[in-house]
């Protein structure tokens, strides 16, 4: 039996999270969750599972999930709500699905407790990757991805080191606006932006893979959790979303990893690592598929992979500009104050503006974040 700490539980990878939780219960138990401000999602979550703690975004919120949750789980709220759910003594894994940055302290202070991490929360490794992988190999613990592509690429390399890899591919489904002309851009609405055609997912990341920015923070997670260069971490458009990533071996071998997409395989592989649970939930069939595609990128129509690429490669604090850059412009689109086109306009504009440190604390990193949250759409 694992224990498992969930952060980010009423969200899409969180409600996937207690799916398999449910399909699995001689083998997970859930014993903290966490959420920004759905109470009532939190609340029937600690009814049915029984947590030893529950925690919720704002203090203000704690009379009301304290009466909806009855008298069980202890209460707690903010950041210090996450840590404490975090370094719960009897948390053997904490799974990290919260959109933004608020995770990469807790993250921090569970692999500090020694506990695995689960992360779906890529922005922790863009943010902190080299600190985050540094301080799991200190503590003895384990990084596991929750992120299709980055389970694949895991599944794929089984164990074999980055001297044997010549290429990771980290496939992208070219989102809504694949085949649309550059001309139409600037009428792309946000309701367009917002219909993925092969993921149902949290509003944050699904404009994120209409943009590319997705796979662009993807390939910078890859970097860090793989120990790879970023030279190596490539791209290749694949619409159908079955062929979640792919391993090119030194030897000319590729290995890939496919199955209809849905996001509860990655979640119990990382939970039940390193057995393989039977589970009916994925059934892939082939013949019915038919066709697989691959295309190359276009950076052009999408320079959020060239971005990407550029602030991997110099590293430091620019991965953090890069992230936080994009959330204030993914915002700003949603709330239509930019254009689709503005969101990397936005972010190219603060990564030249940003000045970078190159080898940074952990207060710089959030000093960064800060700085772009600030600056960003200022220009
Ligand atoms: P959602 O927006 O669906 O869910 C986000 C979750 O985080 C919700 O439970 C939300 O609570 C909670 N939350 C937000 N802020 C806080 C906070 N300060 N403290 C505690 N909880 C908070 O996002 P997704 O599930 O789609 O994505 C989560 C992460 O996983 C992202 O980093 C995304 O990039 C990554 N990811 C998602 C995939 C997917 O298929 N959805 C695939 C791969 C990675 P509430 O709803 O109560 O406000």
């Amino acid at each position: 039996m694992k224990n498992v700490v969930l952060l980010g539980s009423t969200g899409s990878i969180g409600t996937s999270t207690v799916k398999v939780v449910e399909d699995l219960p001689d083998r997970l138990r859930l014993v903290g969750l966490a959420a920004g401000s759905n109470v009532d999602l939190l609340a029937r979550q600690a009814r049915r599972f029984h947590p030893a703690a529950v925690s919720i975004q704002d203090a203000g919120q704690l009379a009301a999930l304290r009466e909806l949750a009855g008298p069980g789980p202890e209460l707690y709220s903010g950041e210090e709500g996450l840590v404490r759910l975090a370094t719960l003594p009897e948390a053997d894994i904490v799974l990290i699905a919260i959109v933004g940055t608020a995770g990469l302290k807790p993250a921090l202070a569970a692999i500090r407790a020694g506990k695995d991490i689960a992360i779906a929360s890529k922005e922790i490794l863009v943010m902190a990757g080299e600190m985050v992988m540094g301080e799991a190999h200190r503590h003895g613990v384990r990084v596991l991805a929750v992120d299709s592509e980055h389970s694949a690429i895991f599944q794929c390399l089984d164990g074999k080191p980055a001297a044997s890899v010549r290429h990771l591919w980290l496939t992208a489904s070219g989102g809504p606006f694949r085949q649309t002309p550059q001309s139409e851009f600037a009428s792309i609405t946000v309701e367009r932006a917002l219909k993925h055609p092969s993921w149902v997912m949290g509003r944050k990341i699904t404009i994120d893979s209409a943009t590319l920015f997705n796979k662009g923070l993807e390939m910078i997670e890859a970097r860090w959790l793989f120990g790879i260069g970023m030279d190596r971490v490539q791209v290749v458009v694949h619409p159908q979303s079955v062929v979640h990533s792919l391993v090119e071996f030194v030897d000319g071998s590729m290995l890939a990893q496919l199955s209809s997409p849905d996001m509860c395989l990655p979640i119990q592989y990382a939970l039940t690592y390193p057995e393989r649970v039977a589970s009916s939930r994925v059934q892939t069939n082939l013949a019915r598929l038919g066709t697989l595609n691959f295309e190359e990128p276009d950076t052009g129509r999408f320079p959020a992979l060239r971005l990407a690429r550029l602030a991997g490669e110099q590293g430091g604090t620019l991965p953090a500009v890069l992230n936080a850059a994009n959330e204030v412009a993914v915002a700003a689109f949603c709330q239509r104050k930019i254009g689709f086109e503005g969101i990397s306009q936005a972010v190219a504009s603060a990564l030249d503006r940003h000045a970078w440190i190159s080898q940074p604390t952990f207060e710089e990193i959030l000093a960064a974040d800060a700085w772009a949250r600030r600056e960003t759409l200022r220009a």
